[in-house]
């Protein structure tokens, strides 16, 4: 079971940035890492490193993933704060571990270029491009956390990506501003 901690208060902010596969999360968390200093943990990366990852599912082609043991192996690093956590999924998280989470987004015709350019095919490809086309990902994030610390970022080109770098960036000077004791 994950563990139950009490809510410490960070000095410096935990940042999700989720969305389907391919929207440009990625990307976006290493030249946000850079600017910003604050560490990236890829989730799927750190699934491995931990041993987290299970039996294969052949429909998904990857492997089921045992969130327990991963969120237990997160705790400690995610109590400290300056985390940008990069994951496809946001509702297994504790809701605690959050000051603000950006939901990546990307046009259909976008997504189903890169994700064929990745090498994704039949039933991956589609659910993948369904899932941004229903915006999935968004409402598992809305339903997850508090609606006013979500906010849905679109990432379609390199201007847009500058963008969301220059908001993020703006966000931290201002969390950092308010949470300064
Ligand atoms: P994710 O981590 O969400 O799966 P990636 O960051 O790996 O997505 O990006 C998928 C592909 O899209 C990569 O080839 C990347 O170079 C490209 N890409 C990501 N963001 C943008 C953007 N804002 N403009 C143009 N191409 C992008």
């Amino acid at each position: 079971m994950a563990q139950t901690v009490p809510n410490v208060k960070r000095s410096v902010p935990n940042i999700l940035i989720t969305g389907t596969p391919g929207v440009g999360k990625s990307t976006l968390c290493a030249q946000l890492a850079e600017v910003t200093g604050l560490q990236w943990l890829e989730i799927s990366k750190i699934a491995k490193d931990y041993n987290c990852l299970e039996e294969f599912d052949e429909v998904y082609q990857c492997p089921y993933l045992d969130e327990d043991k991963l969120l237990d192996g997160l705790e400690e690093v995610m109590c400290k704060g300056g985390n940008i956590v990069d994951y496809h999924c946001n509702e297994l998280f504790p809701e605690r571990w959050f000051d603000v989470v950006f939901v990546l987004r990307a046009d259909n015709t976008v997504l189903y270029d890169r994700l064929t350019a990745r090498g994704y095919t039949g039933k991956k490809l589609e659910d993948n491009v369904q899932c941004e086309i229903f915006q999935t990902i968004l409402e598992e994030a809305r339903a997850s956390y508090k609606p006013e610390i979500v906010h849905e970022l679109y990432s379609r080109t390199p201007n847009e990506l500058q963008d969301n770098i220059n908001r993020i960036c703006l966000w931290i000077q201002n969390w950092l501003q308010d949470n300064s004791t």
